[in-house]
């Protein structure tokens, strides 16, 4: 992977962040008309930015975990390197879903294993 190609992807990578962290603010802003409307001493006492992730689908949650950590490894130099077998992931594969942890073969592994435990 050169250069290019990695910055594109921590491209899309931020791009999907801030997809994310966009709707956490609209969530926001719900939440402060809400509390608009409601008792205002109680809602001076509400931290609502603490109580976003709370809030934040667990799948929004979870892709912003494997986000962050795909721009952790791209910043330390080991993005693109399958977890499980230490293998090159392909750039199309990264592409497609750049926060993809596994190659092709672990993760089709991994599926399989999965799929003989519902046997
Ligand atoms: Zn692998």
């Amino acid at each position: 992977m050169n250069s290019t190609e990695l910055s594109a992807i921590r491209e899309s990578l931020l791009s999907l962040k801030g997809a994310i962290l966009n709707k956490t603010n609209e969530f926001k802003q719900e939440q402060s008309l809400a509390v608009t409307v409601s008792d205002e001493a109680e809602a001076a006492s509400i931290d609502i930015s603490n109580n976003i992730s709370i809030h934040l689908h667990e799948r929004d949650r979870n892709s912003l975990f494997m986000i962050e950590r795909a721009l952790g490894k791209i910043s330390d130099g080991t993005y693109g390197q399958c977890e499980c077998c230490a293998g090159t992931i392909g750039i199309r594969r990264l592409q497609a879903r750049p926060f993809t942890t596994m190659c092709i073969e672990c993760m089709e592994d991994q599926e399989d294993l999965r799929n003989s435990y519902h046997q």
